[in-house]
C-alpha cells in the first residue's frame, strides 16, 4: 500500500462474465464437426465506413459523408430519432455504416450516443425501410476507493494519487467531487494543505477491458479538523439520485452556485462602485465571472426563459423565472443556446448561451445577477433554498445505505503521514 493512499476493488458483476466466457469455451467444443458438415463460403468482408462528427455538423451531413445515398439518408434519420435526438449528438460522436461488396448494398448503420450505448439501424422488412435498436453494452462494476491528503490542491492530489494512476478519467472524479460539494466548500479557497479526503466511486469495465468512472458513492472531506459527508441515494429507487449529507439533507441547493464550470470571479455584487466603461459611480446588482470567449453558461437552477434579447449594456442577455419568486440573469453573451426561445423550460445546468462581451463589456466575461422577490440580492452572500431531503417515506431506507456507504470508504490518513509531510517539506 502506498503513503499517500488506500484502495481496493472489488469485482461485482465481474463473476458474471468469467461465467458466460466459460459457457462459451463448452460449446467451441463441438463446433468443429458442424463445419465439417457446412463449410463456410469464403466472401469478401463488409466494408464499413466510420465517420466522426465534427463540431458545428450534424448526423445527416456525417451519414452523407460516409457514403449513404440520399435514398436512405431520410429514412434512417427518423429510424435513429425513434431512440434519440440527432441534435444532442456531440462533437467527436462516432457514426459507422457498413455495407455488403457483393452486391454493394447498405445493411447497417451504427451511432455511438454514448460510452456504452449504441443506436444500431437495420434493414426491415419491404424496400427502404430500417428499424432502429440501442444497444448497451454489458458492463461489470466494480467499487473503488481512495484516501489521500491535500497538499497543493484536491485536484493534484486525486489526479496525481497513485493507487488510481490506471483510471483515465480519474479529473471527472474531482469534477464529481466538486459536484458534490460545490455548496458546502470553494475548493479553489478553502482548501488547506494536510486536510484529507476519501472515497468510493463506481467503476465500469467494459468486456474490453476499458474502463470508465461512474457514480460518486460516497465522499468525505476533512476540512480543518471537521467532516464533511455526501452520500449517493436515490429516493425513487432509479438512478435519478442526489448526494445528502449524514443527516439525510440534501448537500445541493436549488440553484448552482456559480453558472461556468471554469472561471473566476472578476467582480463582486456592489451598492457603488465605478464603472470601468460609464467611468461613473454606479451600483454592480450581480456578480462578473471571466472566462474565455464561447465558454458555455449554464442555468443556475430549473426554470423558464422570461427574456431573451439584446440591449445596449447587456448586450445579448437571458433572463431566467424560477419557483419562490426567484430569477436569474446572464448578460454580455456571444451568442444563445438552442431551446431558449422565451417561454422554454430549461432544466439546471443546462446550457442556456456562451460568454462573449456584447453590450458594456471591456473583455469576455459573464454578468449573472440574482433576483429575488423583485429586489437583485448578491448571490455569493445570500441563503439559497436547499435541495429537497430525503423523503419521509425513504427514512429507513436511507439509513442503512447511507451506513453501508460510509464502511465502505478506507480509512482516514493517519497523522503520521502530516508528520512525515512536514518532514520533508521543511526541507
Ligand atoms: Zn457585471
Amino acid at each position: 500500500m502506498s503513503p499517500t493512499g488506500a484502495r481496493f476493488a472489488r469485482a461485482g458483476g465481474g463473476w458474471g462474465l468469467a461465467v458466460a466466457a466459460a459457457g462459451a469455451v463448452g460449446a467451441c467444443e463441438r463446433i468443429p464437426e458442424v463445419e465439417a458438415l457446412h463449410p463456410v463460403l469464403a466472401r469478401p468482408p463488409d466494408r464499413i465506413e466510420v465517420r466522426e462528427l465534427a463540431p458545428g455538423t450534424n448526423l445527416g451531413e456525417a451519414l452523407l459523408s460516409a457514403g449513404v445515398g440520399v435514398g436512405d439518408h431520410r429514412a434512417l434519420l427518423a429510424a435513429f430519432g425513434e431512440q434519440a435526438d440527432a441534435r444532442r449528438l456531440r462533437p467527436g460522436t462516432r457514426v459507422s455504416a457498413r455495407w455488403t461488396r457483393v452486391p454493394e448494398r447498405l445493411v447497417g448503420v451504427e451511432v455511438w450516443t454514448g460510452p456504452d450505448t449504441t443506436v444500431v439501424i437495420e434493414p426491415a422488412e419491404g424496400e427502404g425501410r430500417w428499424s432502429s435498436s440501442i444497444r448497451v453494452t454489458a458492463l461489470a462494476v466494480d467499487t473503488v476507493v481512495a484516501a489521500g491528503r491535500i497538499e497543493n490542491s484536491l485536484w493534484s492530489a486525486v489526479v496525481n494519487l497513485p493507487d488510481l494512476a490506471d483510471i483515465p478519467d480519474r479529473e471527472r472524479l474531482v469534477w464529481r467531487l466538486d459536484q458534490a460539494f460545490q455548496w458546502r466548500i470553494d475548493f479553489s479557497r478553502q482548501l488547506r494543505a494536510s486536510d484529507t479526503f476519501r472515497f468510493a466511486f463506481e467503476l465500469n469495465r467494459r468486456p474490453d477491458g476499458s474502463t470508465h468512472s461512474g457514480t460518486l458513492l460516497a465522499a468525505e472531506l476533512s476540512v480543518s479538523g471537521s467532516a464533511l459527508h455526501a452520500l449517493w441515494f436515490a429516493p425513487t429507487g432509479d438512478d435519478q439520485g442526489g448526494w445528502y449529507d449524514m443527516e439525510g439533507e440534501s448537500t445541493r441547493r436549488a440553484f448552482l452556485k456559480k453558472p461556468l464550470r471554469l472561471a473566476y470571479i472578476s467582480s463582486r455584487f456592489q451598492s457603488r462602485r465605478f464603472h470601468p466603461v460609464l467611468r461613473t459611480w454606479r451600483a454592480h446588482h450581480g456578480v462578473d465571472y471571466a472566462a474565455r470567449q464561447g465558454s458555455p453558461i449554464q442555468a443556475t437552477a430549473k426554470g423558464v426563459v422570461v427574456r431573451r434579447g439584446v440591449s445596449r449594456s447587456y448586450g445579448r442577455v437571458v433572463d431566467l423565472r424560477h419557483a419562490n419568486g426567484y430569477r436569474t440573469r446572464y448578460a454580455h453573451m456571444s451568442r444563445w443556446a438552442k431551446g431558449t426561445a422565451v417561454g422554454s423550460a430549461v432544466a439546471q445546468g443546462q446550457v442556456i448561451g456562451y460568454v462573449g462581451m456584447t453590450g458594456l463589456a471591456t473583455g469576455p466575461h459573464l454578468h449573472y445577477e440574482l433576483h429575488r422577490g423583485g429586489r437583485p440580492v448578491d448571490p455569493l452572500n445570500v441563503d439559497l433554498p436547499a435541495g429537497d431531503p430525503v423523503p419521509a417515506a425513504d427514512l429507513e431506507r436511507w439509513e442503512r445505505e447511507r451506513d453501508d456507504r460510509l464502511a465502505i470508504l478506507p480509512p482516514r490518513p493517519g497523522p503520521q503521514l502530516a508528520r512525515s509531510r512536514l518532514a520533508s517539506t521543511s526541507r
